[in-house]
């Protein structure tokens, strides 16, 4: 216990939330280590064509191989990132990597169309984001139309004005943007109307329920409505049964992605499935 009760005041000391501090300080500094180390990895979800049924393009999604505690999802490590900064070289690595797996892909003949990257909020403050995409595009000689950003709702709640002209910057550039998790956020339609995207995702909450609740059914709808009357690209997250799949195809759902198709894999597996599908 603390005795260390600062001058006329009391220190209330609870072991359990300095262990949750320590653990975070050094989770934190083993990934700023990790980063150098290059112990992130990317694995790639497939996106299919909802009329074709084929693989059109790939989520890049971040994983930490962390001596000792084996692969950590992003779920563990992306808020922390966020929180302390690191977020902005954790992005700049993901990004770099993608494209280098792309070019590979494309130097192979893989008739792979995008690989999608997810992008923080935090990634838009500096104002360097479009420079850094262009050089990690030039970098591996990656057409622009080969990627795509994914961004939140939550962009929303930093300088709008300053991330709209980011993202128009780099869909100058040719590359496309998506918004994520469409509808669990703030979901102002105000602001979404300012927004320059290409591509709506509609959350796996709404995907999850779609068979058993009815509001589930008319959100999805309503949702596919909004994207299509705006122009813009719907793809469904989160499907893992063919119901889903069947109810998301009447609605005229572009592109999906989920469980069903495949998870989130290492490239050479997601090589492997692709080539399958492909001769399948
Ligand atoms: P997200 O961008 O919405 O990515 C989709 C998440 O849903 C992935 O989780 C994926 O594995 C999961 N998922 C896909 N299909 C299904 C399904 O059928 N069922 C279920 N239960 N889950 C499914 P993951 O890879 O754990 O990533 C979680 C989140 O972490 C991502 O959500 C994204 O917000 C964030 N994230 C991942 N990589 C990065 C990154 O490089 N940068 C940033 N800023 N965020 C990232
Ligand atoms: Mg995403
Ligand atoms: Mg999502
Ligand atoms: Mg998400």
């Amino acid at each position: 216990e603390s005795k260390r009760a600062g001058r006329g005041r009391f220190t209330v000391f609870d072991p359990a939330l300095d262990a949750g501090i320590r653990r975070r300080h050094d989770t934190l500094a083993a990934l700023r280590l990790g980063l150098e180390r290059r112990e992130l990895v990317v694995h790639y979800q497939p996106r299919i064509d909802a009329r074709s049924g084929r693989i059109e393009s790939a989520e890049a999604l971040a994983r930490w191989q962390r001596p000792g505690h084996g692969l950590v999802p992003p779920n563990d490590f992306i808020e922390l990132a966020e929180a302390s900064g690191l977020i902005a070289a954790l992005g700049e690595a993901v990004l770099d990597q993608a494209m280098s797996q792309m070019a590979r892909w494309t130097q192979a003949g893989l008739p792979l169309k995008r690989v999608s990257v997810n992008v923080s909020p935090r990634q838009f403050e500096s104002g360097a984001l479009p420079d850094q995409v262009r050089g990690a595009l030039r970098r591996h000689a990656v057409d622009p139309s080969c990627l795509e950003l994914e961004v939140t709702e939550s962009v929303l709640s930093g300088d709008v004005t300053q991330v709209t002209r980011q993202l128009d910057g780099l869909r100058a550039l040719g590359v496309t943007v998506a918004m994520d998790d469409f509808g669990t956020g703030y979901s102002s339609m105000a602001l979404l109307r300012s927004l320059p995207i290409d591509v709506m995702k509609i959350d796996r909450t709404f995907v999850r329920d779609l068979e058993t609740d009815p509001n589930a059914v008319a959100i999805a709808h309503a949702i596919v409505a909004l994207g299509r009357s705006l122009s813009l690209r719907l793809v469904a997250e989160g499907i893992e049964t063919p119901g889903q799949a069947r109810l998301l195809r009447e609605m005229a759902c572009d592109e999906f992605q989920g469980y069903l198709f495949g998870k989130p894999m290492a490239a050479p597996e997601f090589e492997a499935l692709f080539t399958a599908t492909e001769r399948g």
